[in-house]
């Protein structure tokens, strides 16, 4: 693996000329105030703008300058994934690290390809050691023969038979008549082969799965109820990823926070003319959580609410039931430091470290943006994020249990001894 260097993210400060006008508000504003009736007036020597009406936009191009005053940049504007300004803030800083403070439980891997041979596991475990994740809990969905054989292949290595553990998978497709008895008997059969959860269940649930009659299988189907009570007696918990950022579910216009990221990977959108809108697959979600209160869920990159932690805080009080997981949302955790870290501090029960797809250079991030008080730094993908993260401070017991004690309690038929205390 690449360890010679962190990833540098590029920062695209596309807020920089709004905060410039913020902070630069000019003495001349409040001494010269200018009566309500009249448009304010540019400053002498000013060389000129167009004025807007109070509550109006600057046309396209433009930039509030001055109160209702607009201007162009006297260059042509660089594009925003050109713009890479180089910040000059100097502060003390902690800065990246490698390793965890406290060994951690993965709960979201996908390190698949890694799985298939005993190479393969040598590999990951030297990878999970360079940042102290001591258990890679394998979300691929894998059920049957392959759970079998990847047990089998994980047990077999010394040294990683305590590093990997898997959830199984539940074929959601084709949901009718006689579907429940056999999903059932195949998860009491992963259980015994080794599984200690079920997941990831894919965003495709509540999108895009039909059912055996061709409609589509509504997240609270009522069809799906044996296997969510077999869970709840097998004690597996259920991991599922709802829908996706709700930008996703809307126009791509210059005011859409994914603007870069929809427009490279223009599938991600969901067009609402074909697709349910991000608050009917959230309220499914929410009334399969309530249905089942002796399942334990666990909704997938903090339930896609990371930009409102009071609507997930909302769902915790309401579903002792459900956890979330921080998979690839620390982009909206490290913009909010004062608030995420009292949410963090009100819900450490509720939450689990997880970091989806597996790279390693990523993790010190999060330790980042966990561990560190650390201002104004680089994320590590710009195009899910063009502002900077801070960190939010969280102290020992609260890190211990995001990293690694709530999944050992959620997750009873992991018996790994040698944890801190
Ligand atoms: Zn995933």
């Amino acid at each position: 693996m690449r360890r010679s260097r962190f990833v540098s993210g590029l920062s695209v400060g596309l807020s920089m000329a709004a905060a410039a006008a913020l902070s630069a508000m000019p003495t001349w504003v409040a001494a010269q105030q200018p009566p309500a009736t009249q448009p304010p007036r540019p400053p002498a020597g000013f060389r000129g703008g167009t004025q807007i009406k109070p509550g109006e936009d600057c046309p396209a191009g433009m930039t509030e300058i001055r109160p209702n005053n607009c201007l162009a940049p006297a260059s042509p504007p660089p594009t925003i994934v050109d713009y890479r300004p180089k910040s000059t803030l100097i502060v003390p800083a902690a800065g990246m690290k490698w390793k965890a403070k406290y060994p951690v439980v993965d709960f979201h891997g996908h390190p698949s390809g890694l799985l298939g041979n005993a190479d393969g596991i040598a590999r990951l475990g030297a990878s999970m050691d360079s940042v102290n994740v001591r258990l890679m809990i394998a979300a691929d969905n894998v059920s049957g023969d392959r759970l079998t054989r990847t047990m089998e292949l994980v047990n077999g290595s010394p040294t990683m038979k305590d590093r990997v553990r898997l959830l199984t998978g539940v074929n959601l497709n084709g949901v009718g008549p006689g579907w429940a008895a056999k999903a059932v008997a195949q998860l009491e059969a992963d259980v015994k082969g080794g599984a200690v959860g079920i997941g990831e269940i894919g965003k495709g649930f509540g999108l895009s799965t039909k059912k055996a009659d061709g409609t589509r299988l509504r997240l609270n189907d009522p069809d799906l109820d044996p296997i969510w009570e077999a869970a709840a007696r097998l004690k597996l918990p259920v991991f599922i990823h709802t829908a996706d950022p709700q930008e996703f579910f809307r126009e791509v216009d210059n005011t859409n926070e994914r603007w870069l990221e929809l427009t490279l990977f223009p599938e991600r959108l969901y067009p609402q003319d074909k697709y349910p809108s991000f608050n009917q697959l959230m309220a499914e979600r929410d009334s399969l959580f309530l249905r089942h209160p002796k399942t334990t869920f666990v909704a997938a990159h903090l339930g896609w609410h990371a930009n409102d932690l009071g609507r997930l805080g909302r769902m915790f009080d309401k579903m002792p039931n459900v956890l979330a997981e921080v998979g690839a949302v620390l982009y909206d955790i490290g913009r909010q430091p004062r608030s995420a870290h009292d949410f963090f501090i009100k819900y450490q029960d509720r939450l689990l470290f997880g970091k989806d797809s597996f790279q390693p250079e990523e993790y010190p991030y999060y330790w980042r943006v966990f561990e560190t008080r650390d201002d104004y730094f680089d994320y590590y993908r710009d195009y899910h994020a063009f502002w900077k993260l801070y960190g939010i401070d969280l102290p020992d017991v609260v890190l211990k249990k995001v990293y690694y004690q709530n999944a050992l309690r959620i997750m009873p038929a992991i018996q790994i001894p040698g944890w801190p205390k």
